[in-house]
């Protein structure tokens, strides 16, 4: 039996141990360990990747989304339209800036926000829209974009699965007014411990992002409003720096492991693959397929040492947490089909392609075939 594990980030840090290893030890005997050099180093370097203006390191990529939020201005009363298909994170940062969020459905095919779903979805309170490029695909920014600027709204990109990923060969996160990232430990770009950007072509809504995430000071002693602690560390600057030099042939690496899935289960007829829109360049972050024997299988796979998860198996409109809101299962029928059908196998770097035969192998054989 072989083992498959979900993600591996073990054999990314054994490879980059060394050079990892001699910046936390320079950092250790500097005691530098809050913003300083490595910080503002790591948000240039990023900003410059990301082809935008300017970035702040923060917290965690909850704390992006907040203070991006704030940034923007949202307050009490404003409603921002999102997809019930994310991680939590993007309808808590709203909620914690003093927003509401409302609904619409996800295309069928990209899983990203629909477009075509916004109009119907507007109020006089909606301020905003905050697209997810889910799983490193891109939403469909034209049209989004689009929308906005007929009504007078921001986008604000929650790009937290999304570093390197393209709309129309442009980065994801730089293409909004704003655009929130994730380096949470098993993201395409990942930190050792918890760490965020916010990028933007604005630079005052980034001065904005700076002030907020260190207690409301623009400099030290003088609080222009009470703020936050959300300041980005030292240590997971130094580590982002480092294996963001390695993030473009990361991601290749996945649109290959990612190929080479399409190529052994294309002719499997039970399963949906993940498709990629002619406008995007995909990082996936995620490799989702859907398939009505979705628990089965996931079982299948794991008595076979094949590691796999779900995102997200529960919407957000059906969320406890949500459950007073008078959201309705059926509501939004794509994104449910989502949570009842997607599968994700493992994706990662490391992935071999010995691997990859071996998970294709187990799927095709699960349903009765033999693929060669
Ligand atoms: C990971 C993630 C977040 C939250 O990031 P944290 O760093 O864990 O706070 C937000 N939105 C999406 C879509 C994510 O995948």
């Amino acid at each position: 039996m072989m083992d498959v594990p979900f993600v591996d980030l073990k054999t990314q840090h054994a490879r980059l141990l060394p050079e990892i290893s001699q910046r936390l030890q320079a950092i250790l005997s500097a005691a530098q360990f809050v913003g300083g050099s490595e910080v503002s180093g790591f948000e240039e370097e990023f900003a410059a990747f990301c082809s935008a203006r300017a970035c702040a390191g923060v917290a965690s990529g909850t704390e992006a989304l907040t203070l991006a939020l704030l940034a923007l201005g949202l307050s009490s009363g404003d409603e921002v339209i999102t997809v019930p298909n994310t991680f939590i994170a993007t309808t808590e940062a709203i909620s914690r800036a003093g927003g509401t969020f409302r609904f619409v459905d996800c295309h069928p095919e990209t899983f990203t926000l629909d477009p075509g779903q916004i109009e119907r979805a507007l109020t006089d309170r909606v301020v905003g829209i905050v697209p997810i490029h889910l799983y490193g695909h891109p939403a469909d920014m034209d049209p989004i974009v689009d929308v906005s600027q007929r009504h007078g709204l921001w986008v604000l990109e929650d790009a937290a699965q999304a570093h390197g990923a393209a709309y129309k060969g442009r980065r994801c996160g730089s293409i909004g007014m704003m655009g929130c990232f994730s380096f949470y430990p098993g993201k395409n770009l990942g930190a050792c411990g918890e760490a965020g950007a916010v990028v933007s072509n604005e630079t005052e809504l980034v001065e904005k992002v700076r002030v907020l995430r260190d207690h409301g000071q623009a400099e030290k002693h003088v609080h222009l409003a009470e703020g936050y602690n959300g300041r980005l560390d030292a240590m997971q600057a130094a580590i982002l720096r480092i294996k963001l030099r390695h993030l473009e042939e990361w991601n290749e690496r996945r649109r290959w492991a990612a190929a080479a899935y399409r190529d052994r289960l294309g002719s499997v007829p039970e399963i949906s693959l993940p498709v990629e829109a002619p406008y995007a360049r995909a990082v996936y972050h995620l490799y989702v397929i859907r398939t009505d024997e979705r628990d089965r299988l996931r079982d299948r796979l794991s008595a076979k040492g094949i590691g796999s998860g779900l995102h997200y198996p529960i919407p957000l409109h059906l969320q406890p947490a949500y459950g007073d809101r008078g959201f309705h299962r059926g509501e939004f029928p794509e994104v449910e089909r989502l949570a009842a059908q997607g599968l994700s196998l493992p994706m990662h770097p490391e992935l071999t392609e010995p691997q990859i035969d071996y998970v294709a192998e187990a799927i095709g054989a699960f349903f009765g075939h033999r693929l060669s």
